[in-house]
């Protein structure tokens, strides 16, 4: 006869049920049906699609990935430290998420008691890479939709104007996802008092619950708080990463 696998755990479902929370079964049934459901995932946390493919390992401390160019000593300094704060950010995801702020080193040797965190840097410095990743780690260790969401700045500021009937959607995502990516902010103003109100009120929201964010712009923190961005309560308890020279904004303005 012929003696198949049989799980007696999930009957060979690859789900197991206890009390109305369904779980996936850890046999080959159970990692059939989640390798799918990570695809799915991915899709909902509106993460891009080609960065969803990097790791940690394909992001270079030595050299310009673009032009291959070897960093100096600074930028070497400062590449390893956004690296290893990616690394401690991700080993306490789990705590992050669950609203409670976590010991982060930074740069100059300090400490750093929170969640939120903004790196930031020229084109293709690795701030999205990096933040791409923690919230892929987030979706892993938690299997839910509603652990992660990536949304590029101009993409939010465009799908919470007036009349776009989703805006509701946008706002309850953004707001209650267990953490949120705000990619490539720019420090400018918005010309609608809706969509700042708006955008107020999820960072409002975020930052009364302690839920984490993490914010990615080539400006530097210092030209938020020059320009009074609607942001700058929360960048102000960010971690500051800084990966290469970012364009300082505040420099220009004040000449
Ligand atoms: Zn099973």
């Amino acid at each position: 006869m012929n003696e198949e696998f049989f799980c007696k755990k999930c009957n060979n479902s690859g789900r197991i049920s206890n009390r109305s929370i369904i779980r996936y079964c850890d046999c080959v049934f159970g990692k059939k049906l989640k390798k799918p459901k990570f695809n799915v995932l991915f899709q909902k946390s509106n993460l891009p699609q080609e960065l969803t493919k990097l790791t940690l390992e394909d992001f270079s401390v030595y050299k310009n990935h673009k032009d291959g160019k070897d960093f100096t000593k600074d930028q070497m300094a400062q590449k390893e430290y956004a690296k290893k704060v990616t690394q401690l950010y991700e080993k306490q995801i789990k705590k992050a998420i669950l609203k409670n702020n976590i010991i982060l080193p930074t740069f100059n040797g300090g400490k750093y008691e929170g969640n939120n965190l903004f790196f930031y840097g020229g084109e293709s410095s690795g701030k999205t890479m990096l933040s791409v990743n923690i919230l892929k780690n987030a979706l892993c260790q938690f299997n839910d939709s509603l652990a992660a969401y990536y949304m590029d700045w101009s993409d939010l500021v465009t799908r919470v104007f007036p009349f776009n009937g989703e805006w509701k959607d946008i706002l309850d995502l953004t707001r209650n996802t267990g953490i949120l990516c705000l990619d490539s902010v720019v420090d400018g103003g918005i010309d609608s008092k809706h969509v700042e109100a708006r955008i107020t009120s999820i960072i409002k929201y975020r930052l009364l619950k302690n839920k984490p964010t993490i914010i990615t712009s080539t400006y530097s923190p210092l030209s938020f708080q020059q320009t009074h961005h609607l942001l700058e309560p929360l960048i102000n308890k960010c971690l500051k990463i800084k990966l290469n020279d970012s364009i300082d904004m505040s420099k220009q303005r004040r000449g």
